[in-house]
């Protein structure tokens, strides 16, 4: 079979609708089309009917009861309803004071926390961002170290977007647990992928999104513990009332659909869907490493997700090398947030070089990566990444043994 190109190796930026899950959402565009809201018809009916379903489905890929899933728009939505919603709801002062409450959260995680926490502090919450290890881990030695009398939400990511590493999630939530704080986790990249019981692991809130597991896009979901402790949350957007207040606004009842279906079929597949991810993960990066000297394997060797893979390139140019590859459809270490291209704060965090984090690459595999994608990849990229250096006198110098470090530039 011929390989179609561009090659897609981004699945961690978003997934491609499984066909089964299209398939069960289709009814609900046409003949099926109902508000839940209608109590006094079959339309209406059908509608709470297929959202009860998904409600299920999604409860039993988290562990959690039905009760506890509030659907939402995705994870953007959910991270700032669980953040803003539980400071809110637990602050020590009322709003327009100082000193409403302590917040703990890290560097490196996505923008949909970092922003939701820095508007808290604007408006009188304090905020811890912890600092990750080079590896990338969050420990709860790490948490407890930073908790205090008036902290009142740990947030923190289960697993990180850009490097896949895993953080001690289930421990940070126990240690949360017995010091009575308020523990959310963003799961975006976890949930799907990875078991998760968020009963067993005693998580508080949980945020995820259809589109990463091969759902919909504009559909997510937020766990909220309802016992042991009950937790409460300022809705954030208000209204008609829907999701038992927590957040309003005629169901979304395609993507519930389609987000339920998917949350069904990656609980079903994700065991063999791991391991086949996590074995191409690992020929990846061993053929790259050992092709290219000079490169490096971002965060924690062990502790990450089967299919994310972040690798950096010395003595290559990042534009360069991302133009060299464009037939791999992945994600550079750099940013494209404004013109000017910003090195990932991520690999920052780690305390990657500004240098080496823009010629990074983020490779992450899927339901549909074949090992005849992998291999074209390993190959594009070998390739590009010498042609490139051998453009480089940086690279010359490094292999005559000389130590860049010491050398002395002349500026002009
Ligand atoms: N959190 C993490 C860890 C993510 O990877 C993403 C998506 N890149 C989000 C939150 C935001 O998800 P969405 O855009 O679906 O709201």
């Amino acid at each position: 079979m011929t390989l179609r190109l561009p090659v897609y190796m981004d699945h961690a930026a978003t997934t491609p609708c499984d066909p089964r899950v299209v398939e069960a959402m289709l009814p609900y565009f046409t003949e099926k089309f109902g508000n839940a809201g209608s109590r006094n018809h079959k339309f209406g009916w059908e509608a709470e009917d297929a959202i009860d379903t998904a409600r299920e489905q999604v409860a039993s890929l988290l562990g959690c009861n039905e009760k506890e899933v509030v659907f939402t728009s995705g994870a953007t939505e959910s991270n700032n309803l669980a953040i803003k919603g539980a400071a809110e709801m637990y602050e020590k002062r009322p709003a327009g004071e100082t000193g409403r409450g302590h917040i703990i959260t890290c560097a490196i995680e996505h923008k949909a926390v970092l922003d939701p926490v820095k508007r808290l502090v604007k408006e009188g919450f304090d905020a811890t961002f912890l600092q990750p290890p080079t590896d990338g881990v969050i420990t709860a030695e790490m948490v407890r170290a930073a908790l205090r009398e008036d902290t009142i939400l740990v947030t923190l990511m289960w697993a990180n977007n850009e490097i896949g590493t895993i953080n001690e999630v289930p421990q940070i939530a126990r240690l949360c647990k017995d010091r009575g704080v308020i523990f959310h986790t963003d799961a975006t990249q976890w949930v799907g992928k990875m078991p998760t019981d968020v009963e067993k692991d005693g998580i508080d809130l949980l945020s995820f999104s259809g589109h990463k597991i091969y759902g919909p896009k504009g559909v997510g979901a937020l766990y909220v513990r309802r016992r042991n402790p009950r937790v409460r949350l300022v809705a954030q957007v208000d209204g008609g009332g829907q999701e038992r207040g927590f957040r309003s606004g005629t169901h979304n009842i395609t993507g519930i659909v389609g987000l339920g279906k998917a949350a069904e079929i990656c609980r079903l597949e994700m065991d063999a869907e791991g391991a086949r991810l996590s074995k191409m993960r690992k020929r990846m990066e061993t053929a790259l490493t050992h092709a290219i000297d000079v490169s490096q394997i971002n965060g924690h060797a062990e502790k990450r997700l089967p299919h994310i893979a972040n690798i950096s390139f010395g003595f290559v140019e990042g534009e360069g090398l991302m133009m060299a590859v464009k037939n791999i459809a992945c994600s550079s270490g750099s940013a494209c947030t404004s013109a000017s291209l910003e090195p990932s704060y991520v690999l920052k965090g780690l305390g990657v070089g500004d240098e080496l984090a823009h010629s990074s690459l983020r490779l992450s595999m899927g339901r549909w990566t074949t090992d005849e994608q992998v291999d074209y990849a390993i190959a594009e990229i070998t390739k590009a990444v010498h042609k490139l250096r051998e453009m480089s006198p940086l690279y010359d110098m490094h292999k005559e043994g000389i130590d860049l470090s010491t050398v002395e530039w002349a500026h002009h």
